[in-house]
C-alpha cells in the first residue's frame, strides 16, 4: 500500500487509526499540489485523509448538517454568502490586546475558555523562535501560551499536526482555532479524538501562501520587508503593514506588482470555496464590519457559548451593508481569466470613488467573496476540470452563476 492509498483501496482490512503512520515530513501529500498543509497527514489520522481532506472530498453541506443541525438555505442571501448562522454583528474589544491581529477577540475568547475551566487546552499557532512568520502549532494550556499565538501567521499552517497529542494527553474538552481547510478536516475526524466536547473558533481565510511565497510578497510590496510584523488586506482596498518600530505603511491593492505576484498564492487557496469558515461554531473576521471593527458570525449554540465568554469585554453594533458590488466584480473577471490573481482590478475600477460609493460592511464581504469565488472557479475549470463538479459546493456555484464567465 502506498501512503496515498486508503486501506480499503489497497485491499487490506481497515486499520484502526492508531496503527496508521503519519506521512514523513516533506513527502508528497495525498492532495498533491492542492495540499494546504493543514497538518492532518502529519498524524495517524492520515488514515482518514481520503474522506477528510478538503481538497480531496469536498463535503461542506454534510458537515454543516453534522455541526449545526442543518446545511445552508440557498434561498437566503445571508446563508448563501455567510453560511449557517443565528446571529451576526460587528464588535471590538474595549481594551484591545496589544499586538493582536485586530482587537484580539479570538485570543480573549480562548483565554476565557481556558481560565474558566470549560476547556483543558487550546489548539492555536505560535511562531518559531527564529522566524515570526513561521507557524508552530501548539496545544496551549496557559493564557501566556495563547497570547504568544496572537496575530496571524499569514502562511499555510499545519494546525492539525498536534491532534495526536490531544488523544495521547487524555484531554476531554478542547478548543481548536483554525481556518476553513483545517476545520473541514477536523470536523471529519472529530469523533475519533476521544473528546467529550469540542469547541471550534474559526477565522475567515483567503489567499494564503507558503513561507517562500510570503517572502516574495513582502519583498515586492513593502518598503522594508524584514521589519514587517503584521499585514492585512483591508476594507479600504489597501494592504496595511505594521513595522517593528510601530510605523504603518499602506499600499493600494492596485499598486501591487501583479506580474511578479501572479503565482504567489498557494494552489489550495486558488481552489478554496470556504472563505467564511462554514464549519466553525463561531467565526471572527473583519470583512463584514466597518473599518476598525471585527465581524462576528455565531453559527450555533456552541458558538454563542464561546461569544458569551467575552460579552463584558466587547462593544457591539449591528452589521450594515452599503454600495453595489456587482459591476466591479463582473468587470474584473476578464483580468482573472488572463491569469491575474489579485482581485484588485475591481478596486481600480472603483477608483477614487471607493471611499464614497464603494461596498461597505456586508456588501464589502460579498464583494470579496464574489471576486475570489469567480477567480477560483475559473482556476479550477482551467487547471482541474475533472474536479469542478465535486469540488465546487452548491452555494459557491450559485454565487458564481450570478456572473457571466468566459468559456
Ligand atoms: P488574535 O487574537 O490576534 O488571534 C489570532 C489567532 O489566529 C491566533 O489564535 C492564532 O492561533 C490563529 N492563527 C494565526 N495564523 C493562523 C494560520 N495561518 N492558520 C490558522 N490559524 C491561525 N478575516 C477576514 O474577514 N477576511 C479575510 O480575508 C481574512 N483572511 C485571513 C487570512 C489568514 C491567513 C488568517 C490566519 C486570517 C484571516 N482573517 C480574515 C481573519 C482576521 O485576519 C483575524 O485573524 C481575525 O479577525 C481575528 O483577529 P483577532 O485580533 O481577534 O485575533
Ligand atoms: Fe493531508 Fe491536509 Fe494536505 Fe489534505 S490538505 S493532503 S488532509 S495535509
Amino acid at each position: 500500500m502506498t501512503l496515498a492509498q486508503s486501506p480499503s483501496e489497497s485491499g487490506q482490512a481497515p486499520l484502526g487509526h492508531h496503527k496508521a503512520r503519519a506521512l514523513k515530513a516533506g513527502s508528497r501529500r495525498p492532495a498533491k499540489d492542492l495540499c494546504s498543509e493543514c497538518g492532518l497527514c502529519d498524524t495517524y489520522y492520515v488514515h482518514y485523509v481520503k474522506e477528510a481532506c478538503a481538497f480531496i472530498n469536498q463535503q461542506v453541506a454534510d458537515l454543516e448538517a453534522q455541526a449545526h443541525g442543518r446545511s445552508r438555505d440557498l434561498d437566503s442571501e445571508d446563508d448563501l454568502y455567510f453560511g449557517v448562522h443565528q446571529e451576526m454583528m460587528a464588535a471590538r474589544k474595549t481594551e484591545p490586546i496589544e499586538g493582536a491581529q485586530w482587537t484580539g477577540i479570538v485570543s480573549s475568547i480562548a483565554i476565557a475558555m481556558l481560565t474558566s475551566g470549560k476547556v483543558e487546552g487550546v489548539v492555536c499557532v505560535q511562531n518559531t523562535p527564529e522566524d515570526r512568520f513561521q507557524p508552530q502549532p501548539v496545544i496551549a494550556t496557559t493564557p501566556e501560551e495563547i497570547l504568544a499565538a496572537r496575530v496571524n501567521k499569514p502562511t499555510l499552517s499545519p494546525n492539525l499536526s498536534v491532534l495526536e497529542q490531544v488523544e495521547r494527553s487524555g484531554m476531554k474538552r478542547l478548543l481548536v482555532i483554525g481556518v476553513g481547510c483545517q476545520i473541514q478536516a477536523l470536523r471529519a475526524v472529530q469523533d475519533k479524538l476521544g473528546l467529550e466536547k469540542l469547541y471550534v473558533l474559526g477565522t475567515p481565510c483567503v489567499d494564503n501562501v507558503t513561507r517562500a511565497g510570503l517572502q516574495k510578497f513582502l519583498d515586492t510590496t513593502s518598503r522594508s520587508p524584514s521589519t514587517v510584523v503584521y499585514y492585512e488586506f483591508m476594507q479600504d482596498f489597501r494592504v496595511h503593514f505594521k513595522h517593528e518600530d510601530g510605523s504603518t505603511e499602506t499600499v493600494p491593492f492596485f499598486g501591487l506588482k501583479t506580474d511578479q505576484l501572479k503565482d504567489v498564492f498557494a494552489p489550495s487557496c486558488m481552489t478554496c470555496f470556504d472563505y467564511v469558515n462554514s464549519l466553525a461554531d463561531l467565526v471572527v473576521g473583519y470583512m463584514g464590519a466597518p473599518f476598525g471593527w471585527q465581524w462576528i458570525v455565531v453559527r450555533n449554540e456552541t458558538g454563542q457559548e464561546l461569544l458569551d465568554m467575552v460579552r463584558d469585554q466587547i462593544e457591539t453594533q449591528p452589521v450594515m451593508s452599503q454600495g453595489e458590488r456587482r459591476p466591479a466584480v463582473q468587470n474584473s473577471i476578464p483580468a482573472y481569466d488572463k491569469g491575474m490573481t489579485i482581485p484588485m482590478w475591481a478596486a481600480k475600477l472603483l477608483g477614487l470613488a471607493i471611499e464614497r460609493i464603494g461596498p461597505k460592511g456586508l456588501e464589502y464581504a460579498r464583494f470579496s467573496i464574489d471576486s475570489h469565488f469567480t477567480r477560483n472557479y475559473l482556476y479550477v475549470k482551467r487547471n482541474y476540470p475533472e474536479k469542478l463538479d465535486q469540488h465546487v459546493p452548491a452555494y459557491a456555484k450559485a454565487i458564481v452563476d450570478q456572473y457571466e464567465l468566459p468559456d
